[in-house]
């Protein structure tokens, strides 16, 4: 059985200032009855962290190098994410494969770094719009998730987003038929690929425009195991009405 998950992507947003927003999540859940995460800029991880301590909220980074060291001006290694206090790492969000043009291969070899250092990688996957009209979806969400994930995972390591590039940040979202059609797609390569027992137990998010008023609606699609929340994710009220739904 894949793990619930509520994760928070906080994007290019956040001061010192946000981090009053976790004090009230902290407060509002102090047990939450699913795994929470908060995936902050990376200059708000260690403080972050540190506010949370061995709460039940884990913490995150948005993106790691491939490589474990060296000259790399800019960039974050999972080491050093490990090191902030962060356990998992978003990999190939397709703000990353649009702005910075990570590939298939780039997201694969980071998730493999991400993996071998120990952190959890959520790896991304989705359609642009165009892609959806030409009746691509599948073809390219498949493509991406072979090429994206790396060899060795297990259910404890990977969790795989579905997150429809349309739907980021637009207020728009798939139907419960088409996010049951990804979904269930993508776990049946993951089974195909890794054996039933580890492709089941990768915990399988919606990611694209997730809101109170929605939330509900897609987590009781089947193979729907949370959700990946951009927008929504950065008030705890919101994000709190999320994590209601799913637990
Ligand atoms: P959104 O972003 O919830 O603001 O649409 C989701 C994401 O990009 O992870």
């Amino acid at each position: 059985m894949a793990q619930k998950l509520a994760a928070g992507n906080w994007k290019m947003n956040g001061t010192e200032a946000s981090l009053a927003e976790i004090d009230k999540m902290l407060a509002a859940y102090p047990e939450p009855g699913c795994k929470v995460l908060i995936c902050p800029p990376a200059t708000l991880l260690d403080r972050l962290s540190t506010r949370i301590g061995d709460g039940p909220i884990a913490t995150g980074a948005q993106d790691c190098h491939m490589k474990a060291s060296g000259a790399h001006t800019g960039d974050i290694s999972a080491d050093m994410i490990k090191d902030a206090g962060g356990t998992y790492a978003i990999l190939g969000h397709s703000e990353r494969r649009t702005d910075h043009g990570e590939s298939d291969e780039v997201v694969k070899a980071k998730s493999a770094a991400a993996v071998g250092a120990g952190l959890i990688a959520v790896v991304c996957v989705g359609e642009t719009e165009a892609q959806r009209d030409a009746g691509q979806t599948l073809d390219v969400v498949g493509t991406q998730l072979a090429g994206s994930v790396p060899d060795d995972v297990t259910g404890e390591t990977l969790v795989v987003a579905y997150e429809p590039v349309w739907a980021i940040g637009t207020g728009r979202v798939p139907t419960i038929e088409q996010i049951a059609e990804v979904h269930d797609f993508i776990r049946e390569k993951l089974v195909d690929r890794f054996g039933a027992e580890t492709g089941n137990a990768v915990s399988l998010l919606y990611g694209g425009s997730v809101k109170p008023s929605n939330a509900a609606e897609i987590f009781a699609v089947a193979n729907v195991d949370g959700a990946l929340v951009g927008g929504a994710s950065l008030k705890a009220d919101d994000f709190g009405a999320i994590i209601d739904a799913l637990q």
